[in-house]
C-alpha cells in the first residue's frame, strides 16, 4: 500500500506492567505501520509496548530501526531480531537520530520516557527545528490531562493560540496514517510566533 508516508518515529512505554490494552495497541500500530511499508524508527527495547510495536511491525514483515544506547544494550534491553539495530553513546544523540529523516513523529501511552521525546519534539517543532506532523494516539484516553494541560498553557498564554496545530490526537491506531496526512502544515517561520 502506498500512502506517501516512507518512515515514522514512534515513542512508547518500556513498562511490561500496564494493562495489556496498551501493549495491543502498540503491536496493533506496528501492523498497521508494517503492512503499509513504512519504516519505524524508535527506542530499540524487547519489551513492553515497544517490544509488542517491533513484534507487530515484524509480524507483517516490515522494517523496524532501533537506536538505542549502549548502556541499554549492555542490560539486554535491546528487542534481538530487529531489521537494523543503530547503537549510540548517549541518550541525547538517540533522540536526535530517533527523528532526523522521518516523516512523523507517533506516540503512543507511556511514561517519563515517552513524555519527555514528545515534549522535547513538540519543543523542537515549536522552534521551527523540526517540521513533521506529530500525532499521539489516545488509547484509553490516556493523554486526556496531557490535552487539558496544553489547553491551559495555551489560555494561559504560555503558549500561542497557534501552537494547538503543533501535534493532532488520534483516537485509536488505526486514526494515525489519516492524522498524519491530514496534519496542520508547518514552516520555518512557526518561529516567528514561538515566543509569545
Ligand atoms: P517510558 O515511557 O518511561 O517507559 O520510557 C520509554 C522511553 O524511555 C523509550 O522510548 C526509551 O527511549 C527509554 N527507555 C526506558 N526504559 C527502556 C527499556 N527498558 N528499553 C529501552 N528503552 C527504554
Amino acid at each position: 500500500m502506498n500512502t506517501g508516508i516512507t518512515s515514522v518515529c514512534v515513542y512508547c512505554a518500556s513498562s511490561r506492567r500496564v494493562d495489556s490494552l496498551y501493549h495491543n495497541a502498540a503491536r496493533e500500530l506496528g501492523t498497521v505501520l508494517g503492512t503499509s511499508g513504512i519504516t519505524v524508527i524508535y527506542g530499540g527495547g524487547g519489551i513492553g509496548s515497544m517490544g509488542a510495536l517491533a513484534d507487530g511491525v515484524l509480524e507483517k514483515e516490515g522494517r523496524i530501526i532501533g537506536v538505542i544506547p549502549r548502556f541499554m544494550v549492555d542490560l539486554e534491553w535491546a528487542h534481538p531480531h530487529l531489521s537494523e539495530l543503530r547503537i549510540v553513546d548517549t541518550m541525547h544523540e538517540r533522540k536526535q537520530q530517533m527523528i532526523e529523516y522521518v516523516d512523523a513523529a507517533i506516540a503512543l501511552p507511556g511514561g517519563s520516557g515517552t513524555f519527555e521525546e514528545l515534549f522535547e519534539v513538540l519543543s523542537l517543532k515549536r522552534l521551527g527545528l523540526f517540521l513533521k506532523p506529530i500525532v499521539i494516539v489516545n488509547t484509553n484516553d490516556y493523554f486526556e490531562s496531557f490535552l487539558t494541560l496544553m489547553d491551559r498553557c495555551i489560555r494561559e498564554r504560555f503558549m500561542d493560540e497557534r501552537h494547538s496545530n503543533l501535534f493532532s490526537v488520534a483516537k485509536e491506531t488505526a486514526d494515525v496514517l489519516p492524522a498524519i496526512r491530514n496534519a496542520h502544515p508547518w514552516t520555518k517561520e512557526a518561529r516567528s510566533f514561538a515566543a509569545v
